[in-house]
């Protein structure tokens, strides 16, 4: 692991000022920095490195949040390994405080862990929520994947100070952040989580699919994200691939912003992109999703995440 710690003078330094615009205020500043999130990984099951991939990105599954002086990371897929090597040059030697929340344990969703770059250093502080894993308990998966023959170093032998906490109630909060959970359409035990901070409230939802339009459940996920600012949710499939993949547990794109408009969402981003889309098609997507919102005169902006782009949230959602 020592070679992955290492990380060039130039991209440390280039880290470090971007981050200084970034970086929350200190308490007691006059003023706060706003609530921002960004994406570090936004592809579903597998990474997809590549030519064809390059626009919007190849990792999977990892956004930050940085809101009323808390980090929190949601999911661990290997977008994390980027945002750990961009924490570890913007703190330098500064101890880390960070809360890793967790949808569920599959490999898309927690493959960053072992290469993030915070578990390495002693001073550091790593907190992981999230729900039993299926069939075993969360801690058991998420050491599983760090046992040899696996990987080198098991979880319980890096130097930070990693707590895992397994939820047992639906409302928590981490540090003044209150976050609602949702148990979502997907195989295995998976959820959905909205976070209330100062500036507004986003909600994730990566891996989901919807049940049948104007159905109870639906209802249900209605109440839960309405109002929400920033919707991140599964858009797997357009309508045509969702025909051959109903049951699988990932979003249909028309679907989704179906249930984002009639919840008044603020601003939608597809997420989870299918790992057989190239650029050219998830575009092809989001335009088709824009001319749904016209159609139906709608206010909800969309936007197909990407990897590298920021969002605040406040007054109006910036990107
Ligand atoms: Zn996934
Ligand atoms: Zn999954």
């Amino acid at each position: 692991m020592k070679t992955a710690a290492r990380m060039d003078d130039k991209a440390r330094s280039a880290a470090r000022a971007a981050a200084a615009k970034a970086r929350p205020a200190p308490p007691g500043s006059p003023v706060p920095a706003p609530t921002r999130l960004k994406f570090w990984g936004v592809r579903g099951s597998i990474p997809t490195p590549g030519p064809t991939t390059v626009h919007y990105g190849g990792n999977t599954s990892c956004v930050e949040v940085r809101a009323d002086g808390q980090i929190i990371v949601l999911d661990a897929g290997t977008g994390l390994r980027l945002l750990g090597q961009q924490l570890v040059a913007e703190f330098d030697a500064q101890p880390l405080d960070l809360t890793l929340l967790l949808t569920h344990t599959h490999w898309d969703h927690i493959q960053g862990l072992p290469f993030f770059l915070p578990v390495y250093e002693p001073q550091n502080q790593l907190r992981i929520l999230g729900f039993e894993g299926a069939r075993h308990g969360l801690e058991v998966v998420l050491a599983g994947q760090m046992e040899s023959p696996f990987f080198p170093i098991g979880l319980r032998e890096v130097p930070a100070n990693v707590r895992i906490e397994e939820l047992k109630q639906m409302r928590f909060r981490i540090g003044p952040v209150r976050v609602q959970a949702y148990s979502t359409y997907h195989p295995g035990k998976c959820f959905g989580y909205r976070l209330f901070t100062s500036d507004g409230s986003l909600a994730f939802f990566p891996d989901n699919e919807l049940h049948q339009p104007d159905g109870s459940e639906n209802r249900k996920l209605i109440d839960f994200l309405h109002g929400t600012d920033v919707l991140i949710m599964d858009t797997q499939f357009d309508t045509e691939e969702y025909q051959q993949h109903t049951g699988w547990g990932h979003g249909c794109l028309d679907d989704v912003v179906a249930l984002a408009l009639r919840a008044e969402v603020m601003k939608l981003f597809m997420f989870h992109h299918d790992p057989n889309h190239d650029d050219a098609k998830i575009s092809q997507m989001l335009a088709h999703a824009r001319r749904l919102v016209t159609a139906r005169k709608g206010k909800l902006q969309i936007e197909a995440a990407r990897e590298g782009v920021t969002v605040e949230l406040g007054a109006a959602v910036r990107v």
